[in-house]
């Protein structure tokens, strides 16, 4: 249960520089968020393309989050035997064991991230397991407060119904607009957008099967639509 997760009571009270040593330095806090990360395909893809972004995985269950806390922190050690020359790789990515749906405004600050990813969800297909689905009015306003202006929501699943759920809710709340995919790539996001489609676990599962991946993307609007 939640009683055994470990969770900062505010953001200031979040030791980032546990997290990011490299950046201890900097007031740095992260600015993507993957929040269901799995085993963190996205977050070692997209943190050698941006190495002065944080990033912060976000996943609940604890042999998966640490794995991923393992997986970083070989890639640590790996690219500081190798290449002694190139400062902090992957200094600037981390994992956190935690329940994104009930504490995500607990660990980022209001408008600190510039991106956060829900790549392929759990579905919960049942209508009434549909509560438990990780997009919905009310988290969406969480979404809307840890998100800067002009900040990106990425979706992507293989469920259509589950698509369609996520697109239609995005679509209705006011502090998010859509935005295409190609509007985004002529933006320079052609390489997250990579990274979403096909750096997950999930998503490479996804692509043996030959099943169909289908992408929403919002934005952070900075008034009410
Ligand atoms: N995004 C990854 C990928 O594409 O490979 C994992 C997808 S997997 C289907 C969904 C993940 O979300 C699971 O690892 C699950 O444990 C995690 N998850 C579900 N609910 C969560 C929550 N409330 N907070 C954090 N993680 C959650």
């Amino acid at each position: 249960s939640d009683h055994a997760l470990d969770y900062p009571s505010s953001p200031v009270n979040m030791d980032w520089a546990a997290h990011y040593p490299a950046f201890a330095a900097s007031s740095k806090t992260p600015e993507f968020a993957d929040v269901g990360c799995g085993f963190g395909g996205l977050l070692v893809t997209l943190a050698p393309l941006f190495p002065d972004t944080l990033m912060l995985g976000m996943e609940i269950r604890v042999q998966v989050s640490q794995y991923v806390e393992d997986r970083i922190m070989a890639l640590r050690a790996t690219s500081a035997c190798t290449n002694p020359t190139t400062p902090a790789s992957y200094q600037n990515v981390s994992i956190v064991r935690a329940n994104a749906m009930k504490f995500i405004t607990n660990y980022f600050p209001k408008h600190s991230l510039s991106a956060l990813f829900f790549l392929f969800p759990d579905p919960h297909f049942k209508v009434r397991k549909h509560k438990a689905r990780i997009i919905s009015p009310t988290l969406l306003a969480e979404y809307a407060y840890v998100l800067r202006p002009g900040g990106i929501i990425y979706t992507i699943t293989d469920v259509w119904n589950l698509h369609e759920w996520m697109r239609s809710h995005m679509d209705t709340f006011p502090l998010f607009e859509p935005v295409s995919e190609e509007d985004l790539r002529a933006e320079g996001k052609g390489p997250i957008l990579d990274a979403v489609y096909s750096s997950t676990e999930e998503g490479r599962k996804v692509e043996r099967n030959k099943g169909e991946k289908w992408l929403a993307c919002f934005r952070r609007v900075e008034f009410q639509r």
